[in-house]
């Protein structure tokens, strides 16, 4: 607590504040039911390769999105790698700029060129319009992303994807447990893929699926999930190691018993921070669509330079200078990190509102670990430091 002794402010004393508040502290669910299942695959010998409980885990995870396949994996950058293979897209994709890293590198990593759509700055979510002018003869596909867990416009970009014959997926790794016209995020494009990091929604401790209603793609893609063996001796496809393990889908199938609970928990978080941002000057939390299933799991906060006393940067200082580490999620964009910044030094000329946007943006913290109170200190410390912009900026200034 640097700020702290300077202006005497805010969490001073709290001993909610007295560890760092991260975004993203991991969602446990209940520990006997977790151990119970560690112990039954000790039991069985069972440590890997499709065993009862990636089996079951699929089948809850196909069964909660509503689509035919879902196939495990280790995570979801390798779950994005498979699907990127498995649909033969080559050449040129266009991606956001605004998301994870992990959603170029899995096209760069085999040699394929994300090229960078600019997003429309209402959703956080790649604008088809700019899609469209992006496309070239190189271009095979259209990897949307599903920021915060609000799905992409889906629909216009799979009507581009007919127009121009290219292939459509979707990241969806923020975005388990949310809806677009009442359509759940996994049945959308060719495939989709989710993330169950340990940051994530829901965790597996490091996981992912790709989730499809085509039979033969999910065949592929089970394949090249497992070196590409077909049979025993018999390998069909080039293929990599992308396989979920046992204690995985452990952890996986206790933290879908709590969904319901986090859901509720994450809403009331978020229904928290929007009630205690309310009219401070250029500060809005963006907004889930109560008619959707949204998981609200990101505390998604944007701040206007022209009408704020304190810019975001400023403010992100004041949080961690008081033990809340607020992020800023995507900051600086795709585009501005190696090696795309190398290969694609011009990108930015074409991403006026990614660039906009991502300098405006951080993320606050919530989940199970975060209660209404501590909410309370947390606008409360911004509350204040925006009427004290004056001298806060002055200690930023020293403690630099
Ligand atoms: C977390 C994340 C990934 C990568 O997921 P891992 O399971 O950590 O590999 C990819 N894309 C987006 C948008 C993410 O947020």
């Amino acid at each position: 607590m640097i700020l702290d002794k300077k202006l005497a402010v805010f969490g001073a004393g709290d001993p909610a504040f007295a560890e760092p508040l991260h975004v993203g502290r991991p969602n446990i669910g209940n520990r006997e039911q977790l151990l119970r299942r560690i112990n039954g695959m000790l039991d069985r010998r069972w440590l890997s390769n499709d065993g009862p409980l990636v089996k079951e885990f699929e089948a809850k995870i196909a069964n909660y999105v509503g689509v035919k396949h879902c196939i495990a994996m280790c995570n979801a950058t390798v779950a994005l790698e498979i699907a990127i293979r498995a649909l033969e897209l080559k050449g040129e994709v266009i991606v956001p700029s605004y998301t994870f890293v992990a959603t170029a590198h899995a096209l760069q990593w085999q040699e394929i060129a994300p090229v960078f759509a600019d997003m429309d700055p209402h959703t956080c979510n790649i604008n088809p319009e700019t899609v469209e002018r992006l496309i070239t003869p190189r271009t095979t596909g259209i990897l949307g992303v599903h920021v915060w867990g609000r799905p992409c416009d889906t629909n216009v970009l799979e009507a581009i994807g007919r127009k121009h014959r290219l292939k459509i997926m979707f990241d969806a790794a923020h975005a388990f447990g949310c809806s677009r016209n009442g359509t759940m995020a996994g049945s959308f494009g060719e495939c989709e893929v989710f993330s169950f990091h340990a940051t994530k929604f829901l965790n597996s401790f490091e996981g992912g699926a790709i989730v499809t209603n085509n039979d033969l793609l999910a065949e592929k893609i089970r394949l090249m999930r497992n070196f590409g063996f077909k049979g025993f001796d018999n390998v069909g496809y080039l293929g990599v190691n992308g396989k979920m393990t046992e204690v995985c889908a452990a952890m996986g199938l206790t933290s879908l018993e709590i969904i319901d609970d986090l859901i509720a928990t994450n809403r009331r978080n978020y229904e928290a921070y929007v009630r205690l941002l309310y009219g401070l000057a250029g500060i809005s939390a963006i907004q889930y669509n109560p008619a959707e299933h949204n998981n609200y799991h990101y505390i998604v906060v944007e701040v206007d330079p022209e009408k704020s006393s304190l810019n975001r940067d400023e403010l992100v200082s004041v949080l961690h200078a008081e033990n809340v580490l607020a992020r800023k999620y995507f900051w600086p964009g795709c585009h501005r990190m190696e090696p795309y910044r190398s290969l694609q030094p011009n990108a930015a000329l074409l991403l006026p509102e990614t660039e906009r946007v991502a300098s405006r943006i951080f993320l606050l913290p919530t989940g199970q670990t975060v209660d209404v109170a501590t909410i309370e200190i947390i606008c409360g410390i911004i509350r204040k430091a925006l009427s004290e912009s004056t001298s806060v900026r002055a200690a930023l200034r020293q403690t630099v």
